[in-house]
């Protein structure tokens, strides 16, 4: 069967190729994706052990509707309970769902939908994530901002009202290290109230000195728990190794992150499991560091450059919004987050039941909410981006479509004092 994933690589010089080929047809001539490589912090933690007990556990073909209308009438969701409701037998149940979540969002959430932009400073990437436009065999467009270009770009978002950054690099430890992390978090201080990083994972000590540059919280999709599945999608680079990259939410709060977020890249496997690895993920983190701020996504797949046969496969919208009221429905106090991955239709519904986080005004490319905003170009040169958005909607047209579906946008909750 073709392979959906591997991408044109005509531009490879024929070491490369065969390079690439080998990692891809050949298992022998990958490293192990569970051993850690030199300067990775192996950390104390028995999170990992029960997240992946209960999903190894979890058979869905197991629940029946009479479980999942006991999920639904409970007054507290256990995991059990959890288990019934991302099942099978709950499609039919989805309108039901559907208003105990909106019954738990505004229990906890009034009516606020909280909006964040996501700001690409690099997008050098070290790793061979198949699925990935950014990965080291795709043939794109490649940048890094100077200090002066990021100001300039975080100058423009500010302008339009944002409060919350979250910046982003590819996982390149050589071009975008920790030390030019820091100083964009920096910068980034100066012009938002909350500032998120999507990064490669680092150590605990790493974390703790991002956070000093003004670093709130930090995301890090595992992408897939199915470790197996992992170890044939993430064929080279430090990605590869699988707990040192579950262990990251840990050890980011261990360094002083006040928030940290989760989530699957729903359709790479089993989205069933991978949800529910995910929520207990942060259950049990929560459970551990009861101060922390957890939040969850839900992105599915999307087409990237120069492959755009990439799609979310058994993961329509129906079993999107299953996942993201079950997960409301089991952990209200947490923040879920809809990226511009989905439509201004589902985004505008789902924000209306279970979501509580949206971003607006967004980019993936490098350098180029300059031109998004004004029109004109950063230097001249942009870096390519790393997937289609369904979603473009400006920061002001999502305020008004938000205040105008009768909910509150808010631009930031956190003050510093
Ligand atoms: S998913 Fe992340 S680590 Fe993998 S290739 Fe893309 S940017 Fe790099």
């Amino acid at each position: 069967m073709e392979n959906q994933f591997i991408i044109d690589s005509e531009h490879l010089s024929p070491k490369a190729l065969e390079k690439k080929h080998r990692l891809e047809t050949d298992p022998s001539a990958r490293k192990s994706h569970m051993e850690y490589l030199p300067g990775m912090e192996k950390i104390e933690s028995d999170v990992c052990q029960r997240v992946m007990a209960q999903v190894d556990a979890f058979d869905y073909s197991q629940y029946t509707g009479k479980d999942v209308k006991a999920a639904l009438e409970g007054d507290a969701c256990s995991i059990e309970d959890f288990k019934a409701l991302l099942s099978p037998a709950a499609e039919p149940f989805l309108e039901a769902m559907a208003q105990r979540a909106r019954l738990e969002t505004s229990r906890h959430f009034g009516n606020t939908v909280y909006l964040f932009t996501p700001l690409y400073i690099a997008n050098y990437c070290e790793n061979y994530c198949v699925y990935c436009g950014f990965n080291c065999y795709n043939n794109i467009s490649r940048m890094k901002l100077t200090f002066e270009q990021i100001e300039h770009e975080m100058e423009v978002i500010a302008k339009s009202g944002m409060e919350e950054i979250l910046i982003l690099t590819g996982e390149s430890r050589a071009k975008s290290d920790v030390a030019y992390i820091g100083e964009a978090c920096r910068l980034a201080r100066k012009y938002f109230r909350m500032v998120g990083l999507e990064i490669y994972p680092v150590n605990t000590e790493e974390y703790r000195y991002l956070h000093e540059c003004g670093a709130d919280y930090v995301t890090v999709f595992q992408e897939t728990y199915d470790e197996e599945k992992y170890e044939t999608l993430h064929l080279l680079g430090h990605k590869r190794v699988w707990p040192y990259r579950f262990d990251a939410q840990e050890r980011a709060l261990r360094g002083g992150m006040r928030g940290v977020a989760f989530s699957a890249l729903l359709g790479l496997s089993d989205f069933r499991k991978d949800a529910l690895a995910s929520a207990l993920h942060a259950y049990y983190l929560q459970r551990k560091y009861p101060q922390a701020e957890m939040s969850l996504s839900c992105p599915r797949l999307r087409p990237i450059i120069n492959n755009d046969k990439i799609n979310p496969q058994d993961v329509h919208e129906k079993q999107l919004c299953q996942i993201v009221c079950a997960y409301r429905i089991f952990l209200p106090f947490v923040g879920i987050t809809v990226s511009s991955r989905e439509s201004a239709e589902f985004r505008n519904g789902i924000v209306k039941i279970a979501a509580t986080k949206v971003s607006a005004g967004v980019s993936t490319g490098i350098g180029d909410h300059e031109s998004k905003y004004t029109g004109k170009e950063l230097d001249g040169q942009q870096g390519d981006e790393q997937f289609e958005i369904a979603d473009s909607r400006s920061l002001d047209k999502m305020y008004r479509d938000i205040s105008g579906e009768g909910l509150q946008p808010v631009l930031n909750d956190y003050l510093y004092v």
